[in-house]
């Protein structure tokens, strides 16, 4: 997971890597209202989760609280890349003298960390790597031992930052190194760390991935989720455990393991043609052993887009056998009620098929229709949801 510039300084701050004072703000009149209470010219800054926003006007100087207010109108709204800024940061202006750069990321290849240090900060860096590559110091790290006070200085003496402020800037890469442990960082990245006018050396950009697969050792986290840019269904699926992906067709597909819910995308698709492009409207796999709760929710889920006008189960039986996945349709069914109103599709097959089938057959649910092929089934659901999308339903 990417972070917004103001929650990485926010990790920065935690662990002693010197950032200046900020406030994070959605309107126009509340960036003039941070500037007053700021004092003096401020920079606004698009926070988005996109690098260039310099070059791309997202980081602008303002001088009195008036202009911070016509600047973040400016801002806000904006495009960059891509990304829609709803956000800016509004802080105090530094007085640049020099411009460094600092990082640390994950480097797989060599599975182990990267330390990358460079004096020429500022600009991109990958372009510093291209036009001048003895200018990005690159500097192993090792996981075990990782930085202490002689490898920080290791990291600074080879992208030979000057004598005087060699000793601040290592303690900068030691503390942003606690950042990368303690937080556990992916990559964490200072472009530009600068020496202002008195001397100190302040992180004025800070980039942070977070290893999601490290979101359990960090239960505070979960405000630090964009909710604001997962799909509301997507967040539904999340909270409940589901591996769930929003797609913008019309047949809701649930299976068990991802490699046939993929191959159920494209047998969907692929069937949809002939009924004036009727698409798949989600991934979604409950995964093996999945139980009537599971099936249940996931069901919830997809019957709750309002885009989805037919459902395709798909289910191959292995360790749950059909017989243990039909019990589950018929539960997750009667669980749901009168929530469940669209047509059903469902296929099933591997262990112990034959009683999986009785069991549908004889709950005879009037939404379901069990059809024995992928493809035959895939056909049906494309079929029902072009009837029901050609009534307006
Ligand atoms: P990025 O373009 O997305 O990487 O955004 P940055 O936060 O790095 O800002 C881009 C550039 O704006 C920096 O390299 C600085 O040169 C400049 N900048 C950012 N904050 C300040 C500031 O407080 N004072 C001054 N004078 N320049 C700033
Ligand atoms: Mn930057």
């Amino acid at each position: 997971m990417d972070l917004y510039e103001y929650q990485a300084k926010d990790l920065f701050h935690a662990h002693g890597v010197p950032v200046l004072p900020g406030r994070v703000v959605t309107t126009s009149t509340q960036a003039r209202a941070a500037a007053a209470e700021l004092g003096g010219t401020v920079v606004v800054k698009a926070q988005v989760k996109t690098g260039g926003r310099g070059k791309a006007g997202g980081v602008q100087l303002a001088a009195t609280p008036e202009r911070a207010q016509r600047t973040a109108a400016a801002i806000l709204g904006m495009d960059i890349r891509g990304h829609t800024v709803h956000r800016v940061l509004v802080t105090p202006a530094c007085d640049i003298v020099a411009e460094y750069y600092l990082s640390f990321l994950l480097d797989r290849t060599h599975r182990r960390f990267l330390a990358m240090a460079s004096v020429q900060g500022g600009m991109d860096i990958e372009e510093v790597a291209a036009r001048t590559p003895g200018a990005l110091a690159k500097v192993p790290v090792d996981p075990i031992s990782g930085v202490d006070a002689a490898k920080a200085t290791e990291i600074v003496q080879a992208a030979a930052f000057p004598a005087e402020v060699a000793p601040a800037v290592a303690e900068v890469v030691r503390k942003l190194w606690e950042v990368f442990r303690a937080e556990d960082a992916t990559l964490v990245e200072v472009n530009p760390l600068v020496r202002d006018s008195q001397g100190s050396i302040i992180a004025l950009d800070a980039k942070v991935t977070l290893d999601d697969s490290a979101r359990f050792r960090h239960p505070e986290r979960a405000e630090l989720a964009d909710s604001a840019g997962l799909n509301p269904l997507e967040a539904r699926a999340r909270a409940r455990h589901l591996n769930y992906v929003k797609l913008d067709g019309q047949v809701g597909i649930i299976g068990n393991g991802a490699g046939l819910v993929m191959s159920t995308l494209d047998v969907v698709a692929r069937a949809g043609r002939a009924y004036g492009g009727i698409r798949p409207a989600n991934f979604l796999d409950i995964g093996g052993g999945a139980d009537a709760q599971v099936m249940a929710d996931g069901l919830d889920i997809i019957l709750g887009d309002p885009d989805v006008h037919s459902v395709f189960v798909n289910v191959f039986g292995g360790i749950t056998a059909c017989d243990q996945v039909a019990t589950g349709i018929v539960q997750a069914l009667g669980i749901l009620g009168d929530a469940a109103a669209k047509p059903l599709v469902v296929r099933l097959d591997g262990n112990n098929v034959t009683e999986g089938r009785r069991i549908l057959a004889q709950a005879a649910h009037p939404l379901v229709t069990m059809v024995d092929t992928m493809d035959a089934a895939a056909d049906k659901a494309a079929e029902l949801a072009a009837l029901t999308c050609a009534k307006g339903a």
